[in-house]
């Protein structure tokens, strides 16, 4: 019998390690190389004097059809979020709560804006499957007012994005597909409730008690000794039938799984197919953390706030960490995570850290209308950037496919692709493990 592997994973951050998780689930043997001497890759939670700071993913849903079993295959810890339902919008200069009985009467929306809402259900829909920016599909469906809030609260929470630049079928394929399946995204949703076996539990919040860094401990525990870090890909070679992967070594396998975000994958792939992945966006983010005694900086509970179009701050968004995630401080000690840049503000990456901490201050304060003094500050940059699925996203991503009955057995995995979210990440793992061990 071979030793080899049944597929090479290359990269170490949730993407590649659900991959990798999710092939071992099903039998098969991965073998995944990470550059650094760490897995988590971006996730890479930061512990210092008691606080503990998420830069990337720090939270996700369950449970989920593919997360779940891959985390519980690996015996990964997770615990539910405290008070994660309750979540807030600042626009206008005002803080507003979604949830609870303060949400029925919110003023975030005008009558006018709410009279235009109820009437979603008989807008129609337009003949074919064009490419719409999030902003143009929620305004078509939602009426200007609520379209326009949802579309910039849905880019700033998810993408750091600009709503006119997003394509809604890539970013939000599940809302587009209530318009396409249903002919309306309020009888869509109802039908798919409906539709939902009884007894089906509610995917609420859970972050990871030893941190993300942590649970990618975990996943890459799981592997063993097919984890090996401080192994940086050069460069992956289609010979024969096979993959020659070459970097700190050479390893081959039928079927190699590109981990990387597309500029990074766009450095060791044929270059064909890093010619389209060069075409990829994406959008520098800052991350704020504000740390400080619970009287020195109150921090309400709840999951955190998002900024609205009609806003002069400069952060996107700005979470409770403290609250929703006991453990990311020391007692009676709260944190705060402040979101900065993305693609309609990438000039905010100019700011020195000190600069960036103290607009971090201000406007948090301003949000949570009371003055803050943080002890404990952090700054994170993430300068390659989150993935932005702008307009032409799929249409990209049809040419990638494409590409692939020229390289049989290579596959793109992360967050470039099919979805931000570690949940995402998960239904990708289970698709392209499938495929692999289909080729075996
Ligand atoms: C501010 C922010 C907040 C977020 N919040 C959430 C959230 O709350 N919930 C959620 O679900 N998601 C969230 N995300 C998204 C989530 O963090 C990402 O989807 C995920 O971490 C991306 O993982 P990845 O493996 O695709 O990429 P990466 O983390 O970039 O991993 C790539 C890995 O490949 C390695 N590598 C690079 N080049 C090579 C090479 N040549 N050879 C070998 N290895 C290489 C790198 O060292 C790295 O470890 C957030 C992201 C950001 C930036």
């Amino acid at each position: 019998m071979s030793d080899r592997p049944d597929v090479i994973v290359v990269g170490g951050g949730l993407g590649g390690l659900l991959v990798a998780c999710e092939v071992l689930r099903r039998g098969g043997r991965p073998l995944l190389l990470e550059a650094g001497p760490n897995p988590g890759g971006v996730a890479a939670t930061i512990h210092d004097q008691g606080y503990v700071l998420e830069p990337a993913a720090g939270s996700f849903l369950l449970p989920h059809s593919h997360l779940t079993p891959i985390l519980e295959s690996a015996r990964a810890t997770t615990v539910p979020a405290a008070a994660a339902h309750r979540r807030y919008v600042y626009n206008r200069d005002t803080l507003f709560e979604l949830a609870g009985p303060a949400a029925a009467a919110t003023r975030l929306v005008t009558t006018r804006g709410k009279l235009r809402l109820l009437r979603e259900p008989w807008v129609s829909t337009p003949p074919g499957s064009a490419d719409e920016s999030l902003l143009a599909f929620l305004e078509r469906r939602l009426g200007p007012e609520v379209g326009r809030l949802g579309a910039t609260l849905m880019a700033h929470g998810v993408f750091a994005g600009d709503p006119a630049q997003l394509s809604a079928r890539a970013a939000y394929p599940r809302f587009v597909a209530l318009e396409d399946g249903s002919g309306s995204m309020v009888r869509g949703g109802i039908e798919r409730r409906r539709s939902r076996p009884e007894g089906t539990p509610r995917a609420t919040v859970h972050v990871a008690p030893n941190g993300m860094a942590g649970l990618a401990a975990e996943l890459a525990a799981h592997l063993g000794d097919d984890f090996r870090a401080d192994w940086p890909v050069e460069s992956v070679q289609h010979d024969g039938d096979e993959w020659a992967v070459v970097g700190a070594g050479e390893e081959r396998a039928a079927s190699v799984v590109v981990a990387l975000a597309p500029a990074q994958a766009a450095r060791v792939v044929p270059a064909r197919l890093a010619a389209i992945l060069d075409e990829a966006h994406a959008a520098p983010v800052a991350v704020v953390g504000l740390g400080g005694h619970a009287a020195d900086l109150p921090v309400p509970s709840g999951f955190g706030a998002l900024t609205g179009p009609d806003t002069d701050l400069h952060i996107l968004g700005l979470l409770f960490e403290s609250s929703y995630a006991p453990g990311r401080s020391p007692a009676r000690h709260r944190l705060l995570k402040g979101i900065f840049g993305g693609a309609a503000d990438p000039s905010v990456l100019g700011l020195s850290d000190d600069d960036l901490v103290e607009l971090a201050t201000e406007e948090a304060g301003r949000m949570l209308d009371v003055p803050l003094l943080p002890s404990w500050t952090r700054v994170v940059r993430h300068e390659a950037g989150i993935p932005q699925y702008h307009l032409g996203h799929g249409a990209w991503l049809e040419r990638l496919d494409g590409l692939g009955a020229e390289l049989p057995g290579l596959h793109l995995a992360g967050w470039g692709y099919r979805g931000i979210g570690v949940s995402s990440l998960a239904e990708d793992a289970a698709l392209i493990a499938q495929r692999v061990l289909t080729r075996r």
